[in-house]
């Protein structure tokens, strides 16, 4: 008999929350093997050399309208309050984005905007958010050539950098996420909670696997430890009874037998200035800027006080598994064909009792992290009842 009653690849949001949940309320003994040398996953943060704690994987702002996830994460972190705000560089202008009723009367002359604004409430009504291959449809001329405009201006270029193709090549869902308001509020998240955790993400997860029962293994993946030989799971080289929860990448487990599942990465250019701010809000996109998708600033995330900054630029990339400097995979890529490769891998899944995949990249979803926690809390819930 192993001594542990589950093993978890991966100690991001989605491994933590499985590990801390069983260990906690059921008592099982559970090993964590993260192939990092650190624990948070992508949601890592670290302080660097000039005192600033930086986001190691890009900026990450926690919004919820999950008051259960809200109050779950309440336990293991306290929360600066924080709403985040993003301008976008248009036409040498920088403008509200999400797209909305400022941004349109930075756009346009004051009778135009104004004609615009009455369409657009006519249309969808105040305060409607309306994905802009939505607008893209509508059958009044003035509004369909302000779609084309932000379409032009703020998503095809972002969206060619991002993803590599266009925003209708892609699920809807992914530019429905930046949708066009129909009122001033320029909060990026509309989310009830909002905020960053006071001591850091990496600290909150590290409270989550500070508990009984739970080892951590660094610098160990998942295969250095554990065989799947199906229908049998072998850890150190013996027959494992108990779950295997695995929170990387799906089409690796299997070792791309039914190909390869297509991801985005991104490379970070992480900058100390000797000024104590940069730029006016802690995000600003750069839509058609060569390569660069947007800047960071961190201070203004986390409230830190100092004389210096660092900020991060982010450049997209195509993932390649076998070139070092484009290695790890961000974003899965949402496509009919890949989520349809996705789910024969998830079909294989099944046939190995015990096993389960969870995630961003176990699960193959575009995850925010409270997504992430409340999927996982799902999933417990419902081990817990099969038991
Ligand atoms: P991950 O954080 O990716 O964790 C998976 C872990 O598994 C990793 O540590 C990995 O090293 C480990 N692993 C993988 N394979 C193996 C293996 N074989 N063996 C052992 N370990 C393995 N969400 C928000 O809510 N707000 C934001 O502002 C936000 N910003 C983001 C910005 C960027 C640039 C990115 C990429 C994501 C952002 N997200 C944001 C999403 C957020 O990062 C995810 O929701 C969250 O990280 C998902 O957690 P996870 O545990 O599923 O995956
Ligand atoms: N997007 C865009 N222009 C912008 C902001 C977003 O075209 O200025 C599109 C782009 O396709 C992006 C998607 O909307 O990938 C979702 O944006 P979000 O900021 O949610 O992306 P994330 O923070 O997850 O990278």
């Amino acid at each position: 008999m192993s001594r542990y009653d589950a093993i978890v690849a991966g100690a991001g949001f989605s491994g933590a929350v499985m590990a801390e949940r069983l260990a906690s309320q059921l008592g099982w003994r559970v090993l964590v093997l993260e192939q990092r040398n650190h624990i948070a996953g992508n949601c890592h943060d670290q302080y660097d050399d000039a005192g600033i704690l930086i986001h190691t994987y890009g900026p990450h702002i926690f919004h919820t309208r999950h008051a259960a996830v809200w109050n779950y994460l309440s336990q293991f972190t306290e929360w600066r309050r924080y709403e985040h705000r993003v301008l976008g560089e248009v036409d040498g202008e920088l403008i509200p984005i999400p797209f909305n009723l400022t941004s349109l009367r930075r756009c346009f002359s004051a009778p135009q905007a104004s004609r615009l604004e009455e369409k657009l409430v006519a249309a969808y009504g105040r305060d409607a958010r309306v994905p802009i291959l939505e607008l893209r449809r509508s059958n009044d001329d003035d509004l369909k050539s302000l779609a084309d405009f932000i379409y032009e201006k703020v998503f095809v270029n972002y969206t060619a950098k991002q993803w590599g193709c266009r925003p209708d090549e892609i699920s809807a869902d992914v530019s429905a996420r930046v949708p066009v308001v129909v009122s001033e509020d320029d909060r990026y998240f509309q989310d009830p909670y909002q905020g960053i955790p006071v001591q850091g993400y990496s600290a909150l997860i590290g409270r989550m696997l500070d508990q009984p029962g739970i080892d951590v293994a660094l610098d160990t993946a998942l295969r250095q430890r554990v065989t799947i030989s199906a229908p049998d799971i072998l850890l150190d080289g013996k027959p494992f009874a108990g779950s295997l929860i695995y929170t990387g990448m799906v089409d690796e487990l299997f070792d791309y037998r039914l190909g390869e599942l297509p991801y985005r990465s991104l490379q970070f250019r992480f900058e100390t200035l000797d000024i104590p701010q940069f730029q006016p809000v802690a995000t600003v996109n750069f839509p058609n800027a060569p390569g660069l998708t947007r800047i960071t600033e961190f201070k203004q995330l986390t409230g830190q006080v100092s004389e210096r900054t660092t900020i991060v630029r982010e450049y997209p990339q195509a993932y390649d598994r076998h070139d070092e400097t484009r290695n790890v995979p961000y974003y899965p890529v949402f496509t009919e064909e890949n989520r349809q490769r996705y789910q024969r891998y998830a079909d294989l899944v099944k046939t190995i009792p015990g096993l389960q995949c969870l995630g961003r990249l176990g699960e193959y979803r575009y995850l925010n992290m409270d997504d992430a926690v409340a999927n996982a809390l799902e999933r417990f819930a419902a081990l817990e009842v099969s038991r």
